[in-house]
């Protein structure tokens, strides 16, 4: 058995110790069936939120409502959720409220696929009522239960079901993708903040071209906010070379093939943490300078080494080319930059203040560019004692680069 699991074993022991049921779930069962790499160990178990509590000491309050317990057990959490049943589905959404139940196989019957309703034994022994390990053999995504209705229960089931496709490489059981296709418009009831995860999980998966493609065929795209909505969009991101793209590049892939007028209203609608959506928003900037020009050193130096790198690879897809040694390549230009960022400057801004003798203004940051500028082309060493005295010819209105000062 996994690392994982037996690090956990301990927390189903005491709770069957304690008189409960509990078993290994969801992700976690499917994964080490595949042999993929386990990272969240799920527990299900017949006691009680309360009940839980009461046979361990160290708990947190994570989802109380919805039966699920963090037990810390030696410095690790362990989501440990009561089996419930989910009834009562509003607006094509889950539940806020579950009814907490005292059977496994109603509780795996609960779940979305059948590949992720296999509980296991703490001995490793599999209880698969809905063969999940059969549908993970013939690599098949199959709904426990009536697609439709499952998919018609909880709309986000329909993106779980491609960014499954995505991760694993599956295929869809044709009732379960003929339900895809026919439910796609529930997604207008899904919340944009938990399709966006599960979009990026789709992105992130090695399969992303085979997940587009069941999504545009369901017309999913049709309910994403922006971005990767247009068919076209996906139509040529799916006959182009991105193998070797991130999930940051695909977005930037896709933004720079919308065209858009106003790319930041676009990134906004899909409610993207304002990190990544900076990010783009450069990258974006150089991608389109980039197009009709060539690298200098300056323009990488300005761009810095994730965005060049994120740009190249993007120019690389473009031209149908693997992007392949574009990093490496990148890199080794940045190892002989004699900077790569403002920081590493021998001289800070109130070095300059000093020097000059100047109240502050702009003047000092264009002074910088400058700077920056002469010392990426080796006009003067990155050393405190010369570039004073540019500094100080920079400040003097007699010498030309200073005319306008
Ligand atoms: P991942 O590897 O991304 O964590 P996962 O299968 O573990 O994949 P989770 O979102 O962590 O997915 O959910 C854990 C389990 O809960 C799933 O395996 C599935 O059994 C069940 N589950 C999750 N979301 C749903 C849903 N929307 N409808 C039904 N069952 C669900
Ligand atoms: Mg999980």
């Amino acid at each position: 058995m996994d690392r994982l699991f037996i690090q956990a074993k301990p927390i189903i022991e005491r709770l069957k110790a304690a008189g409960y049921e509990a078993y290994y779930v969801g992700g976690a069962v499917r994964d080490y069936i595949l042999k993929r790499e386990i990272d969240d160990v799920d527990i299900a178990t017949s006691a009680t939120p309360l009940e839980i509590k009461s046979v361990f000491s160290n708990t947190v309050d994570v989802g109380i409502e919805h039966g699920t317990i963090l037990v810390i057990h030696e410095r690790r959490g362990y989501e440990v959720t009561t089996f419930r049943a989910e009834t009562n589905y509003v607006d094509y959404r889950r539940p806020e409220s579950v009814t907490f139940i005292r059977s496994l196989k109603d509780d795996l019957r609960r779940r979305d696929f059948t590949i992720n309703a296999i509980a296991m034994d703490e001995e490793g022994v599999m209880i698969d009522p809905f063969n999940g390990r059969e549908a993970i053999k013939k690599k098949c995504i199959k709904t426990v239960g009536s697609p439709t209705e499952r998919f018609g229960e909880d709309a986000l089931r329909l993106m779980r079901a491609v960014r499954f496709v995505s991760q694993l490489g599956f295929k869809l059981d044709n009732r379960t993708e003929e339900a895809l296709i026919q439910q796609a418009p529930l997604l207008q009831y899904i919340a944009i903040e938990r399709i966006f995860l599960e979009m990026e999980k789709l992105l992130k998966g090695k399969h992303v071209k085979r997940a587009l493609k069941i999504a545009r065929k369901a017309k999913l795209n049709d309910y994403w906010p922006s971005i990767f909505n247009q068919e076209q969009t996906i139509e040529q991101i799916i006959n182009m070379p991105i193998e070797g793209l991130d999930l940051m590049e695909l977005w930037l892939l896709a933004l720079y093939l919308e065209k858009a007028k106003e790319p930041q209203k676009q990134l906004k609608k899909w409610k993207m943490p304002t990190k990544d959506m900076k990010t783009l928003l450069r990258a974006l900037t150089f991608l389109n300078w980039r197009k009709d020009n060539n690298w200098t050193n300056i323009q990488l130096y300005r761009a810095g080494k994730e965005i060049a790198v994120m740009v190249e690879k993007i120019v690389c897809v473009l031209h149908h080319e693997k992007p392949q040694a574009i990093t490496v390549k990148i890199y080794e230009k940045f190892a002989e930059f004699p900077i790569t960022e403002r920081s590493q400057l021998a001289i800070t801004g109130t070095d300059v203040l000093e020097w000059t003798r100047k109240t502050p203004g702009p003047w000092i940051s264009q002074l910088f560019t400058q700077l920056e500028e002469e010392i990426l082309n080796k006009k003067i060493p990155n050393e405190r004692e010369m570039i004073r005295r540019w500094v100080e010819k920079w400040g003097n209105p007699s010498s030309d680069k200073c005319s306008k000062h």
